[in-house]
């Protein structure tokens, strides 16, 4: 059951409102895909969950709340993370 749940969390990366990281978020919900002139191309936001992480020497951040964010997009910051 656990194995299967995995296969179907779809996560991203997007930067944490706490300690700015790049972190995984696991995707919840996903919007309407919107299109945007200055990147020219396509853009879906939705809601993710951010997953606890490291940010230091044995520190965990404990920011994990729901945030909005883009799911899906045809353009991507120099980390690779969708903007
Ligand atoms: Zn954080």
């Amino acid at each position: 059951m656990c194995y299967l749940l995995k296969l179907v969390m779809l996560t991203i990366f997007v930067y944490c409102n706490t300690c700015t990281k790049k972190v995984k978020a696991v995707i919840l919900t996903k919007h309407d895909k919107e299109y945007d002139d200055s990147i020219q191309g396509y853009r879906r936001y939705g809601m993710v969950k951010v997953l606890e992480h490291n940010i230091g020497f044995r520190k965990t951040c404990s920011d994990t709340s729901q945030i909005k964010a883009i799911v899906e997009s045809d353009s991507e910051d120099y980390n690779g993370v969708l903007n």
